[in-house]
């Protein structure tokens, strides 16, 4: 089975990450590792393994998110790496609100797309994804699902490790 750069049962951060203590019921669940990176989990063949991360970030470029989630006392942001087009991924930047229950979701020039009922960082992934796909009818056929990027084991090392700040803010 293939990982992201990390063997089966650690997070990005070399630490170790016990999947099956995760939060959310379902086929999607969600694990916090030590160093604030979320795991998106999902059951498979293996049990129970992270199929995507989101890395925590200071910051996101601040145009297009509300003033209500940018001053939620809870707010968190995280971001992970999308291809919206061709194969050059991008940084998708996810703001959220656990308390609000708001989540809202931004990658490159596009409009902010706004989540409500979701309490986890990693299911706002999930639900930008599938409006996303609903967008872009034709990309739905091709290849599997983009829950589980199709790049998985072989993402450019250096993108996961670039810091959002490099990316043109506006
Ligand atoms: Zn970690």
């Amino acid at each position: 089975m293939q990982h992201v750069n990390h063997p089966p049962g650690h997070c990005q951060c070399g630490r170790s990450v016990d999947f099956e203590r995760a939060v959310g019921s379902g086929t999607h669940r969600e694990v916090a590792c030590v160093c604030r990176r979320r795991h998106d989990v999902a059951f498979g063949a293996s049990g129970w393994t992270s199929v995507a991360e989101l890395t925590p970030e200071l910051s996101v470029p601040l145009s297009g998110f509300s003033a209500q989630l940018r001053h939620a006392d809870d707010a968190e942001r995280f971001w992970f790496p999308f291809a919206l087009q061709g194969g050059v991924a991008l940084p998708v930047h996810i703001l959220i609100s656990p308390s609000a229950k708001i989540a809202e979701v931004k990658a490159a020039d596009l409009k902010v797309f706004r989540i409500e009922a979701v309490g986890l960082p990693t299911d706002a992934r999930r639900r930008w994804i599938a409006w996303w796909q609903e967008r872009r009818p034709a990309s739905r056929s091709r290849g599997p699902s983009p829950i589980v990027p199709s790049r998985l084991g072989r993402w450019p090392a250096p993108a996961l490790g670039r810091r959002p700040a490099a990316f043109p803010v506006r």
